[in-house]
């Protein structure tokens, strides 16, 4: 089946008929006999026992989106991060190595840079995932987990995942990657020898704002093993409610992310030719730096993009992104509503001007998320703002 088929029919059958898949809102299972809990014990992350492990409305979403990643199993969880922590704790024990790109989603950065050198002792190594050789140079005997996200949610650098899978099954190192960029639509890591596919499904795939959620896929074998240690024992559960959001968002997941892509070719487009932008970020732009690799691995591109502001005169930034309308001021992205972000903002916060300098950036970089308004209302309210800046 096509992904709009597998997002639109459901093979969940309710009793009444309800064309929906109900509501479940209970935190545990009751059974008809000893023999009957005993036999369901045997199988802790399939039979409905207890909602921190398993609930039919959070498993409608999960089959939909274990297809659609092309993967035997998904597990939704709390958040992004959650799915993030679950997946790389899974992979590493106390001791060991981990490679990962420089660019990396600032908490996962943390997690691994603080959380696990503090209490775990893991060491890592951050590599310029462009180069595939720099991720064979940074190979110790200990290494047991090269950890991606391609493209990057800042300055969308990509890494070749076909060649990155390839030195780590050689040397029999698990691989895992942030994927909510591209969406599950538009790359399909586990295709191409990814082991773990993690989605913050706070951004495309729930879409409407409206759900802080994230899902960790993979083989039936690994998403088993983070749903009975990770999972259970860390509490990383999703609610019956924000399950059912998720299904409702994934029935227009196909059709949201072709309008996120056309309405992000035409800004895009629009800002690359605008005097006072120096540089635009974003994969789909044929003078993107890796464009060929983008086009190799990736179906499709979507509506986060970053472009340089020609003036470092901190006060025309600023007037820039008040002056915006359409585009409101806030962090996250991926849903309907176009926004805009200054990484200076808050970066600057938690990091000297060297390391924020590390991160290729600078203060003229600004985030947009492009929304599902009309582009042509977007490019007005970016042209009426770029004003202030001249
Ligand atoms: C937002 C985000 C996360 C974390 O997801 P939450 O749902 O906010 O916990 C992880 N990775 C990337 C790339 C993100 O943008």
């Amino acid at each position: 089946m096509k992904d709009e088929t597998i997002l639109n029919h459901d093979t969940y059958k309710d009793q009444h008929g309800a064309v929906v898949p109900p509501l479940y809102q209970n935190s545990l299972f009751t059974f008809d006999s000893w023999d009957d809990i005993d036999k369901a014990f045997d199988d802790k992350s399939e039979n409905f026992l207890y909602s921190r492990l398993l609930n039919p409305t959070v498993r409608v979403a999960e089959e939909k989106i274990a297809q659609i990643c092309h993967g035997e199993k998904a597990k939704l969880c709390a958040s992004g991060i959650a799915a993030v922590t679950s997946a790389i704790l899974h992979c590493v024990k106390a001791g060991d190595h981990i490679i990962t790109i420089k660019n990396i989603y600032g908490p996962t950065n943390t997690f691994i840079n603080n959380y696990l050198h503090n209490k775990l002792n893991i060491t890592a190594t951050f590599v310029d995932g462009r180069d595939v050789q720099e991720f064979q140079d940074a190979i110790q005997d200990n290494t047991t987990l090269i950890y991606l996200e391609s493209p990057a949610s800042l300055t969308f650098e990509l890494q070749d995942l076909q060649a990155v899978a390839a030195i780590a099954k050689k040397y029999n190192i698990k691989t895992a990657i942030d994927n909510t960029w591209a969406s599950p639509l538009y790359q399909r890591p586990l295709d191409l020898g990814i082991d773990i596919e993690i989605h913050s499904v706070s951004k495309y795939i729930g879409g409407h704002s409206d759900v802080v959620a994230g899902v960790v896929v993979g083989s039936k074998t690994i998403v088993d093993e983070i749903i009975l240690a990770e999972h259970e024992l860390l509490g990383a559960k999703m609610a019956p409610f924000e399950g059912w959001l998720i299904t409702r968002s994934l029935r227009t997941l196909a059709i949201r992310m072709r309008a996120h892509q056309e309405n992000a070719f035409h800004i895009a487009k629009y800002l690359e030719s605008h005097s006072m932008i120096k540089r635009v970020f974003w994969p789909g732009l044929p003078s993107f730096e890796q464009y060929e690799l983008g086009q190799k691995q990736m179906t499709g591109y979507t509506g986060l993009m970053s472009f340089e502001l020609a003036t470092k005169d901190i006060s025309k930034i600023k007037a820039f992104v008040n002056a915006l309308q359409l585009f409101k001021l806030g962090v996250s992205w991926g849903g309907h509503d176009s926004l805009v972000y200054a990484p200076v903002i808050s970066y600057l916060k938690e990091l000297s001007p060297d390391q924020f300098a590390a991160f290729g950036i600078n203060e003229s970089i600004i985030r947009i998320s492009v929304g599902l308004e009309a582009h042509e209302d977007l490019i007005i309210d970016l042209d009426r703002a770029l004003e202030e800046c001249i």
